[in-house]
């Protein structure tokens, strides 16, 4: 990558398709967030877990709502060709030596947050993964707060 590291942690840089500078993470008390793995989807879900799990809630299922009924993302024509490859705050996902993903318990904790300056107006979706199947999270979603402020 454009920032030499597979992780993003205090320093890193989002950028847009275009190369310009989105957001700057400026402060991490996590220090391991995920660029590789992915959004959960039904199918990702149905192939790791099993078949029943098809209809069950997804990340990529949150991002196709958003992007759909949204005001803002309907004000700015989004469609679903407008997602990008995702973030996985903090969720531990190792590469192993072989090149493999694994996942991981997770590191952070209650209370562990990530700080960004924005560098331009941003649309911003947040999926809190409501999947029930990963062992990461001791399959219990817990909840997530987000602040903004000028
Ligand atoms: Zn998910």
């Amino acid at each position: 990558s454009r920032q030499h590291q597979l992780y993003l942690t205090t320093g890193s840089k989002l950028y847009s398709s275009l190369g310009n500078v989105m957001l700057v993470i400026t402060a991490d008390t996590c220090g391991r967030h995920d660029t590789v793995g992915g959004a959960c989807a039904a199918e990702s879900n149905t192939t790791r877990y099993a078949l029943d799990k098809y209809p069950m809630h997804s990340c990529r299922d949150n991002f196709l709502h958003a992007i759909a009924h949204d005001p803002v993302c309907e004000r700015l024509g989004m469609s679903k060709r407008d997602i990008p490859a995702n973030i996985n705050f903090f969720m531990n996902v190792p590469v192993t030596e072989a090149g493999k993903l694994e996942f991981a318990d997770g590191v952070s904790a209650p209370g562990k947050y990530v700080e960004m300056r924005a560098e331009m107006d941003v649309v911003v979706l947040i999926s809190n993964c409501p999947q029930l199947n990963n062992p990461c999270n001791a399959y219990n979603p817990t909840p997530v707060r987000l602040l903004i402020w000028d």
